[in-house]
C-alpha cells in the first residue's frame, strides 16, 4: 500500500499543505490540499474520499475537487466520487457547505441520478471493502464528531492507522488493541508544544507529552508518524518529541513524500 503525503501540516502557510493523503492513487484520506497538489488527470483517478471530521483544514478541497470533476462527469461518464465518514460528519459537510449558499450541492449536480459526489456514511468499527483494501472508521475525541481510520490489506498484512485530529481519547485505543493484526504503523497528531497544553486540551489536540500518554494505552509499539504540527511551533514540537518518544521509532511526515506500508 502506497501513501502519498499531499499535506500534513496543521497550518496553511506557503510551503505547508493541509492534511491530505493519497492511497494507491485512487483513495483520499482527508482533503485539505488536493487540488493544489494533484494534476487534473490525477484528480480524476480519485474514486473514494475518507473524511476524519468536518473541520475545513481536512475537507475544503472536496469542494474544489467536485468543481474540477463536474465536466468529466457530464462529458466522459466519470462516475460519482464516494465521500465516506461518520454520519454526523457527512451531514455537517452537507448542511454547512454543500448547501447552495457556501458552495453548490454537488451531491445532486449535474443530475440527481448522476452526481459528482455520493455520500456513504460509515458505522463506527465496521469494516468496508474499498479498492482491494479493508477500511474501518472509529471515533476519536475531536470536533463535534470525528474518527480515525485503519487501512488494511489482509493478503500482505500491509496496514496503517491514522488518528486524524484528536485530543486525549479512550475507546480508540481499545479498538487499536483489538485489531485482527498487530499494529505496526500509526499516524498521529502533535499540534501544539507542551507549554500550550491548556489550549491543546480545549481544542482537542495533542502535545508531545499528551501524545506519549496516549501511546501508553497501546499493547504494542508501532512506528509512529507525526502529522498536523502547527507550523509556528514546529521546531519546539520536534525538540519535545525527541524526549516524549523515547523508546519509539518515529518519523516526521513531510509534504510530497511517499510511504510504502
Ligand atoms: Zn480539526
Ligand atoms: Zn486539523
Amino acid at each position: 500500500m502506497r501513501l502519498r503525503v499531499l499535506g500534513c501540516s496543521g497550518s496553511d502557510l506557503p510551503g505547508y499543505n493541509l492534511t491530505s493523503f493519497l492511497i494507491n492513487e485512487t483513495i483520499l484520506l482527508d482533503a485539505g490540499s488536493v487540488t493544489s497538489s494533484l494534476s487534473l488527470s490525477q484528480q480524476s483517478m480519485i474514486k473514494e474520499i475518507f473524511v476524519t471530521h468536518a473541520h475545513l483544514d481536512h475537507i475544503k478541497d472536496i469542494l474544489f475537487l467536485a468543481d474540477n470533476l463536474i465536466e468529466l462527469v457530464v462529458r466522459d461518464g466519470h462516475g460519482p466520487v464516494r465521500v465516506r465518514g461518520l454520519k454526523p460528519v457527512l451531514e455537517s459537510i452537507q448542511s454547512h457547505l454543500l448547501n447552495d449558499t457556501i458552495w453548490p450541492d454537488f451531491t445532486i449536480l449535474p443530475a440527481t441520478t448522476n452526481p459528482v459526489l455520493e455520500r456513504n456514511p460509515l458505522a463506527p468499527g465496521e469494516w468496508v471493502n474499498v479498492q482491494g483494501l479493508r477500511v474501518a472508521a472509529f471515533p476519536v475525541n475531536h470536533a463535534q464528531a470525528a474518527s480515525g481510520y485503519v487501512f488494511w490489506q489482509p493478503e500482505t498484512n500491509s496496514h496503517f492507522a491514522f488518528t486524524g485530529d484528536t485530543g486525549p481519547t479512550h475507546d480508540w485505543w481499545d479498538f487499536m488493541n483489538g485489531l485482527p493484526f498487530s499494529l505496526e504503523h500509526l499516524i498521529i497528531e502533535a499540534s501544539f508544544p507542551n507549554g500550550m497544553e491548556h489550549l491543546a486540551l480545549l481544542s482537542k489536540h495533542l502535545t508531545p507529552r499528551l501524545l506519549r500518554k496516549e501511546l501508553d494505552n497501546l499493547k504494542v509499539r508501532p512506528k509512529v508518524f507525526i502529522s498536523h504540527m502547527k507550523s509556528p511551533f514546529s521546531m519546539e514540537i520536534q525538540e519535545q518529541l525527541q524526549q516524549a518518544l523515547t523508546g519509539y521509532s518515529y518519523h516526521l511526515l513531510r509534504d510530497g513524500e511517499d510511504i510504502d506500508f
